[in-house]
């Protein structure tokens, strides 16, 4: 007997007949004790472990309403995962009927209209796999191993963001099945008012099933990689960072971080677990433009490793894959920029000294471009005076070193918040940051948010997210 409360009811979630919501699906219904209900359950952050009453992983949009319905009929609470990748692990809950979209994963291209359409159980790495069969692709993330569902309902950010804006600018259309178990399309045509609260309000409006991204022309080759330098080298490459990135063209992206040595082939021997300090680049225009414009970067000072070259768009898109495997503890901090100031870089190499885990980092990521050059309100995520998103990210093994490492990346998180613009980013919180940090993610949109999910989800059905109350 599984017993929870749902609504501040008692329910034994053993009695709800899940063989009557199999009969009403195509694809399969698992339980506690299975193979498949274990896999599911687990996301990526290990310090999540959650058991919900069933999970269904659904084949299609018909799965996807008539587990909706189940839901609502049994007053179950529904939870919906799609890459399982959300720090906080909002994607699961226990007691909850989760919906597992992993199985939902096609593509659709349309060369000619510049547009793709991709199903929501999707990761990033399947959208640039097809959309680079015609040299195109999305503005997504910067790990292909994470779900395009959870990061464009929050914003979106990557290697492209600054030519394009965040990834809900680029968004042309979504599928969503609502509350009330209905398909709906929202576009800027149809549903405008559902269309902008999804496009930053997370999963609070209802089953996001499929996506239509624009496309850009980009790769197949772009020029990126990574260069390396010890961190008693950290000020002067810091500075070098901040001086590269004002003067930065909007194709080019530039990341640094810092944090002890990977055991990397490209980085020497010695110099695994020692602390480093790096620049990671992205060129997505013309590989010869790229290669003119990452040239310092190469010359600068006295690499340790360099592996900043010409590559596959696919290829750079994954390149940081490995460093965030799923199964490790994490947690993050994280704080818009609207600048890099000399006192901000200190304090930065101060905390990076004191990092309590090999796989624990620093880093910076350059934004601005097109991000700020759209309205405030054009998009719950607004934040469109960020320049750079700094985030704190303990990363280890054991449980027992859970206290060092959280303790570690709050008192970093505490010293270099006076830099901040006072803005986040809803997709990096931990589970951890309440309302508070949900306003400095979302700012005075939560008003607009509460009126569309009074629209849209009156009774917060949806609400295993960062969850907005209808107004
Ligand atoms: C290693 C790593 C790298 C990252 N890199 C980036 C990056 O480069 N850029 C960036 O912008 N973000 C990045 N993120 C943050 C990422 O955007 C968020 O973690 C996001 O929530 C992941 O989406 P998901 O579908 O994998 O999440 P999940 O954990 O599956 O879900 C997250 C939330 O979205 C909701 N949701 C998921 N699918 C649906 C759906 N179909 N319908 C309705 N609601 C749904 C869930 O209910 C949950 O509330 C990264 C995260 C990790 C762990």
């Amino acid at each position: 007997m599984h017993v929870t409360t749902i609504r501040g009811r008692k329910i034994d979630v053993g009695q709800v007949a899940f063989d009557d919501l199999r009969a009403r699906l195509q694809g399969p219904v698992h339980v506690p004790g299975e193979v498949a209900y274990e896999e599911a359950r687990t996301v990526w952050n290990a310090m999540i472990d959650r058991k919900p009453a069933a999970v269904v992983r659904c084949l299609g949009t018909a799965d996807v309403i008539a587990s909706v319905q189940f839901a609502r009929q049994n007053d179950i609470l529904l939870s919906i995962k799609g890459g399982g990748h959300n720090i906080a692990g909002l994607a699961v809950e226990d007691g909850a009927l989760m919906l597992d979209m992993s199985l939902m994963r096609g593509v659709w291209v349309d060369p000619e209209r510049r547009i793709a359409r991709a199903q929501a159980g999707c990761l990033i790495g399947d959208v640039d796999r097809e959309t680079q069969v015609h040299g195109l692709a999305a503005a997504l993330g910067f790990v292909s191993e994470t779900g395009i569902a959870g990061l464009t309902l929050g914003g979106g950010l990557g290697y492209l963001t600054r030519r394009f804006g965040w990834t809900t600018d680029t968004v042309a259309g979504m599928d969503v099945v609502t509350a009330d178990g209905r398909l709906v399309h929202a576009s800027r045509e149809e549903h405008e008012d559902l269309f902008w609260g999804l496009r930053g309000g997370g999963g609070n409006f209802g089953v996001l099933t499929g996506i239509e991204y624009e496309l850009f022309p980009v790769g197949p080759e772009v020029v990126g990689g990574v260069v390396a330098w010890p961190a008693s080298e950290a000020p002067e490459v810091l500075e070098f960072y901040r001086n590269l990135a004002e003067t930065a063209p909007l194709e080019l992206t530039l990341v640094a971080l810092m944090r002890p040595a990977p055991p990397a082939p490209w980085l020497p021997k010695e110099m695994h677990g020692e602390p480093i300090v790096a620049v990671l680049a992205c060129h997505t225009g013309s590989p010869e433009e790229g290669e003119e414009a990452v040239a310092p970067i190469k010359s600068f000072g006295n690499p340790i490793g360099d592996v900043l070259a010409r590559r596959s768009y696919t290829q750079m898109q994954s390149l940081l894959d490995a460093t965030q495997p799923k199964g490790r503890r994490y947690y993050w901090k994280a704080e818009y920029l609207p600048r890099i100031e000399p006192a901000l870089c200190e304090g930065l190499i101060e905390h990076a000294h004191r990092i309590r885990s090999r796989h624990s980092a620093i880093t910076v990521f350059q934004l601005g471009g097109a991000l700020n050059s759209v309205d405030e309100d054009a998009s719950p995520v607004g934040n469109r005076d960020a320049r750079f998103v700094l985030n704190i990210t303990g990363s280890w093994e054991r449980a027992e070193e859970d206290g060092a490492n959280i303790a570690w990346a709050r008192e970093a998180w505490a010293d270099m918040r006076a830099f901040s613009t006072g803005g986040t980013y809803v997709n990096f919180m931990t589970q951890d940051e309440g309302r508070d940090r949900l306003e400095a993610a979302l700012g005075e949109g939560l008003g607009r948010l509460a009126q569309v999910k009074a629209t849209w989800d009156p009774e917060n059905v949806f609400r295993t997210n960062r969850n907005i109350e209808p107004a």
